[in-house]
């Protein structure tokens, strides 16, 4: 059973103007202090379904024009989506205070898909609100109340509530406050709310250590691009730069390996360990994009991958090189390593390049690479992208 936020609009997520109440144009739109860090916080460490329900008196007539309305609306969920804050559903009901609409607050009648329903815990849910309306929606749901009581007229109200020795109202209305990093680290005090956190650290350490080589690699899945690598294969060491950069990872790799023999070992021990380091920093793979792919020209060359953080290893390789070493790295060995990373990594990889400069080829394929890693592990919700519920 999932417990839900229901979580007001104006005066709790973006402040409401005080003159007319109505956010209808871009220069109104303005979220209140703290608000962005802390939906992020608990949207990602949190495990709520999460329901904007927010009144907007008289929308779609002449007094509030429905265009008026979206500018703003579209730009704040914009802004929310830029940092990773999406929510599940969103009502809005248009009816003026004095048509009484059943779908106004603190009326359900919007939101009856929650109630009584076997997936949702209602009891350990929360209404967050400004107003009074907020607080009389949680009683009519059965849920709780969070109060963002910074209207001047709720002073005293807000004053008695917190001092009061009621246990009952205490329950019900836990939190009296303006402040949202309160407001989160009580929600995510919850035991409820900690079921399913998507990590906000996405990091690896690998050390591998065979006969033939001693590989120790440090992977940060959001890094900015940074890298240190040392393979003692110059030509790889470049490409796995490009990897680091183009798929803003931060990237530390170091072996040290059997190089008198050939770069054979070296090269697909990396690629094995790097697989293994995508596979551990990703975790189970919740919020991911899962998809990537990228068509990228270098001259000549156009390279095109495609990938998906599956679960299942695979790897198709249209790649035809006309030069058989680049530096010390045999070209033969370009399509070993990515079976390798493929299958430790668990994810289905395509590559295909045309072009006759081998250099320009393998370039084209490693950046093509990277950005589709960095379109593939995005984060854009807090659920696994499967129907199946795993990936
Ligand atoms: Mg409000």
């Amino acid at each position: 059973m999932k417990p839900i936020l229901f979580i007001d609009r104006d005066g709790t997520i973006i402040e409401e103007p005080p003159e007319d109440f109505q956010v209808d144009s871009l220069q109104k739109l303005r979220f209140l202090p703290k608000v962005l860090r802390n939906l992020h916080k608990i949207r990602h460490l949190g495990s709520f379904e999460w329901v904007m329900v927010s009144n907007q008196d008289g929308l779609g007539t002449p007094s509030f024009p429905t265009a008026d309305f979206e500018a703003p609306h579209q730009k704040m969920l914009n802004i929310l989506a830029d940092e990773q804050i999406f929510f599940d559903s969103i009502f809005i009901d248009k009816t003026f205070p004095h048509q009484q609409s059943p779908t106004r607050k603190p009326g359900t009648a919007m939101l009856t898909g929650y109630i009584d329903k076997p997936d949702y815990d209602m009891e350990n849910s929360f209404v967050i609100g400004d107003r009074l309306s907020d607080m009389q929606l949680a009683l009519n749901l059965g849920c709780k109340g969070i109060w963002i009581a910074h209207k001047p007229d709720y002073e005293a109200l807000a004053h008695y509530l917190k001092q009061s020795n009621n246990k009952n109202l205490r329950e019900k209305f836990p939190i009296i406050t303006q402040d949202w990093d309160e407001i989160s680290n009580f929600l995510l005090a919850q035991g409820a709310a900690k079921a399913e956190p998507v990590p906000l650290e996405r990091k690896a350490h690998i050390s591998r250590q065979t006969h033939e080589t001693t590989i120790n690699i440090d992977l940060n899945l959001d890094g900015s691009g940074r890298s240190n690598i040392t393979t003692g294969v110059g030509f790889l060491d470049h490409m796995l730069e490009q990897l680091a950069y183009h798929g803003k990872l931060d990237l530390d790799i170091s072996c040290i390996g059997d190089l008198h023999i050939d770069a054979h070992h070296s090269i697909e021990d990396i690629a094995i360990a790097l697989g293994e380091s995508f596979r551990k920093a990703l975790g189970d793979k919740r919020g991911i994009a899962r998809y990537g792919f990228f068509a990228l020209v270098m001259d000549e060359s156009l390279a095109r991958v495609s990938l998906d953080f599956s679960g299942r290893p695979y790897l198709t390789w249209q790649v035809d090189f006309q030069e058989s070493m680049l530096g010390t790295m045999p070209t033969s060995m370009f399509k070993h390593f990515f079976y390798s990373f493929a299958v430790h990594a668990q994810t289905s990889l395509h590559i295909c390049v045309e072009g006759e400069n081998a250099h320009h080829q393998i370039e084209a394929v490693f950046k093509a690479f990277a950005k589709s890693v960095a379109i593939a592990k995005t984060i854009e919700s807090n659920r696994i992208a499967s129907t199946k519920g795993v990936l």
